[in-house]
């Protein structure tokens, strides 16, 4: 009997042909001037594809609407014009923009989109940077209460005329936060998906955690720490991404919004959360916070744990960590 139901199973696969085997898929790809990173677990490779395309779309959309470099996005809208008249904006931007204000809340002032009110005046590439006078200047325009929200008409206002916003370090945690809704909403279970500093993770990888590497601040070769993680967020924030050096002074691109200057008081700052939205921001904050202000506020903080890599590349790791298996 039980032969004959081996027997009739096999000559049922035979007819239908082998069974699709779900598998791991990659994509790599560049958007938002970032890499992209996604690994999805698929039936089949067409099926791997579409979903990747359909991610890459969602990606390119919300960087139309939320790049500054970008002429014609809703965000450079905003800051040609809403220093002198109130600009209404997609709901979207919208709650980017909010969120991001709440951010500066949570940090002290320490994570501010109009950062770039100084922060505009650098450029890496170049090697250029603003100077005295220009900060001088400026910096009284970095405070995130410029920012004035209307939640009836979805509008934007600066208080001042010379406040300029940039998505920089909030976006990104967005959109991937967008691309795993996405993913989950088309019947995907296990996931990873990056952009530059941010990750999340759906599910985990055939019962196990992912293994996660923060980046030695100075050796591109290593890692600095490696994080079992299965469905969290993860941001890592450094000096080593975007940056000159000069005179011994490491100019990067997460600037004190108290001296439009470059942060330095750490080298890294990793965040682990629930959503990439809020890791992004708090990754970005904590850096300019250091690892005494910084470390305390992510105690403070519920299912936040974070790890910090100070100037002598000393590493500190939140209580979470300890005696913690992996999630
Ligand atoms: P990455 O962009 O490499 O993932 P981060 O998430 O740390 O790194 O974001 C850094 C970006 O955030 C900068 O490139 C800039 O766009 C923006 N930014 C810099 N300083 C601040 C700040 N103090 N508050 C908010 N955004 C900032
Ligand atoms: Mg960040």
């Amino acid at each position: 009997m039980a032969a004959m139901k081996i027997f009739a199973c096999m000559a049922l696969c035979l007819l239908a042909g082998p069974l699709p085997a779900a598998q791991w898929y990659k994509h790599d790809d560049t958007v938002m001037g970032t890499a992209v990173h996604m690994e999805i677990w698929a039936e089949t490779e067409l099926r791997s594809r579409s979903l990747f395309q359909k991610v890459l779309a969602e990606l390119h959309r919300i960087d139309v609407l939320m790049s500054h470099y970008k002429p014609q996005s809703e965000l450079s809208g905003v800051n040609r014009l809403a220093g002198s008249q109130a600009v209404k904006v997609n709901p979207e931007l919208f709650t980017v923009v909010k969120h991001a204000l709440h951010m500066s809340v949570v940090t002290h002032g320490a994570f501010d989109i109009i950062y770039a009110s100084v922060g505009r005046f650098y450029d890496y590439r170049l090697k250029r940077k603003p100077n005295a006078d220009t900060i001088e200047r400026l910096l009284p325009a970095i405070d995130y209460h410029h920012v004035v929200l209307n939640e009836q008409d979805h509008s934007v206002r600066f208080s001042r005329p010379d406040v300029y916003i940039d998505l920089g370090g909030i976006a990104k945690g967005y959109a991937v936060d967008r691309a795993i809704a996405l993913l989950q909403a088309a019947g995907v279970h296990h996931a990873y998906v990056s952009a530059g500093g941010d990750s999340r993770i759906l599910g985990d990888k055939q019962g196990r955690p992912w293994l996660v590497g923060i980046q030695h601040p100075r050796d591109r070769k290593k890692l600095a720490a490696s994080l079992p993680l299965r469905d969290a967020a993860i941001s890592t924030s450094g000096d080593y991404e975007r940056f000159f050096d000069e005179n011994d002074v490491r100019y990067h691109h997460i600037i004190d919004p108290r001296t439009g200057i470059s942060a330095n008081r750490v080298r890294s700052v990793t965040v682990i959360g629930k959503a990439c939205f809020t890791t992004d921001a708090l990754s970005t904050g904590l850096f300019v916070l250091g690892v005494e202000k910084g470390m305390a506020l992510a105690e403070s903080l519920p299912d936040i744990e974070a790890v910090f890599i100070d100037r002598f590349g000393r590493l500190y790791a939140s209580s979470g960590f300890v005696n913690k298996t992996p999630r």
